[in-house]
């Protein structure tokens, strides 16, 4: 069939205002072989056809139709934090958002963070503790632009633990987390259902909590373990009863195996990665989210760290590197996600930067295919039932889609430079597309 071509802002072809369509030199589906001469159809806000251009059904003969070099899926990154960090306050420095007043200034850096991820191509962000949940509606009405955000609002872990603030009285951590600080401590079964509660009354559509000790938390090391089997497994519990999945920071190994027993979904960072606990996520269908970019970000300037946060990056860069290598050779469940949470541009993990973690995978040994699936077809499942149809470009799923200029398949760098992702679609609604010149 033939098919009028328009170019997005100069176009006067007629338009079915229901629907349009796509004309893609090569298009990655996020799961499966990609097809080259390929065309896809949206109608509303969800994809309706994806084929071959020379099939094009005859019933969207009245839709317009862009032609463009490469079409994917847009991408998901799975651990971010949307902080105000390194404006309102350094990235190691969380008293400040304690003070009154703070919230609104996060919340406004936050506004320009959400449209640089999306800019960036990214078109969904699970953020594990931040406040971009609390902004995310401000995005739903359209009023602001950004990805879609699924938030656990706030991080639980213990008293002492990686989400309490160590050098803050403990009274007054409570009295932060009660409003709306993202980080929460809790004890005991009891105090950790009633958390887990808390936290889907705030809007929480995954729970996050630290079952092991943490990099930037003062007093404690990333090798303790946190949370009794009993208080993880009420968290779990409670959680699904909700049907919310639990997220759990987890770097060293018996807090690993302590969440994946507990039934935990998918462990963040997970340096002390080993065969066994290979074994135990598969035998859990767990996931793994390496979060390798925000290892090397720290790394990168850890002369500007304080010491005792500087003395942990260095042990763990080795093995955040091995962890992923052997996760990749074993062909483990691995979904993008980077712990951004930067609000400087000039930072290694500033917010816009997150496809940076696909060179760490493909550094690890993944295909250029395989590292597309992980940062688009592989991301819904870290959020069980609370995902959206979306990460690949198949009839009935939402319409959130990436132009780029060039074949991230022969170099994923091109994914990292987001001058190279010219189109950005979220929903069927088109939010970035190349400039104009007028002569
Ligand atoms: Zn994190």
């Amino acid at each position: 069939m033939h098919v009028p071509i328009r170019d997005p802002e100069t176009s006067t072809v007629a338009n079915d205002s229901s629907g349009f369509g796509i004309l893609a030199g090569v298009l990655i589906p996020g799961r499966g072989q990609p097809i080259s001469k390929a065309a896809l159809i949206v109608k509303d806000d969800i994809i309706e056809w994806v084929g071959p251009e020379s099939e094009i059904p005859a019933q969207y003969q009245t839709f317009g139709f862009s032609r463009i070099p490469v079409l994917m899926p847009g991408m998901w990154d799975v651990h971010t934090h949307f902080m105000g960090a390194d404006i309102v306050a350094p990235v190691t420095n969380f008293v400040p958002s304690f003070l009154p007043g703070t919230a609104a200034l996060i919340g406004a850096v936050t506004v320009d963070d959400l449209r640089a991820t999306l800019m960036a191509g990214f078109t969904s962000v699970r953020e594990l503790g931040g406040y971009a949940g609390d902004v995310f509606p401000a995005v739903e009405k359209g009023a602001i632009v950004g990805p879609n955000v699924y938030s656990s609002m706030g991080i639980l872990g213990i008293t002492g633990g990686h989400s309490d603030i160590h050098e803050l009285p403990l009274s007054t951590v409570k009295h932060g987390c009660s409003l709306g600080v993202p980080t929460q401590v809790c004890d005991g079964v009891d105090g950790c259902t009633s958390a887990v509660r808390q936290m889907v009354r705030r809007g929480a559509k995954v729970i996050k909590i630290c079952s092991t000790g943490g990099v930037l938390s003062l007093n404690d090391q990333p090798e303790d373990s946190q949370f009794s089997p009993a208080e993880l497994r009420a968290i779990v519990e409670e959680a699904a009863r909700s049907s919310r999945v639990v997220a759990s920071h987890a770097i060293g190994k018996n807090g690993i195996m302590a969440a994946l027993d507990a039934g935990v979904k998918t462990i963040e960072h997970g340096m002390y990665v080993d065969e066994e606990v290979i074994s135990k996520m598969k035998e859990k269908d767990a996931i793994l989210v390496p979060t390798r970019h925000i290892v090397e970000g720290l790394a990168a300037g850890a002369e500007d760290l304080p010491p005792k946060v500087r003395v942990k990056v260095e042990r763990l860069l080795q093995l955040s590197r091995d962890s992923l290598k052997l996760a990749v050779k074993r062909r483990l469940k691995i979904a993008l996600g980077t712990d951004t949470f930067s609000s400087d541009r000039k930072h290694a993990i500033s917010h816009g930067k997150n496809a940076k973690e696909l060179l760490y995978a493909i550094e690890a040994g993944m295909l250029p295919l395989e590292a597309i699936e992980m940062a688009t077809a592989i991301p819904p499942e870290t959020l069980g039932r609370q995902a959206r149809r979306a990460g690949q470009l198949r009839a009935g799923y939402d319409a959130d889609m990436i132009a780029i200029s060039k074949s991230p398949l022969e170099n994923i760098e091109i994914l990292t430079n987001p001058d190279n992702v010219t189109h950005v679609w979220k929903a069927g609604v088109l939010y970035k597309s190349p400039p104009v010149s007028f002569v």
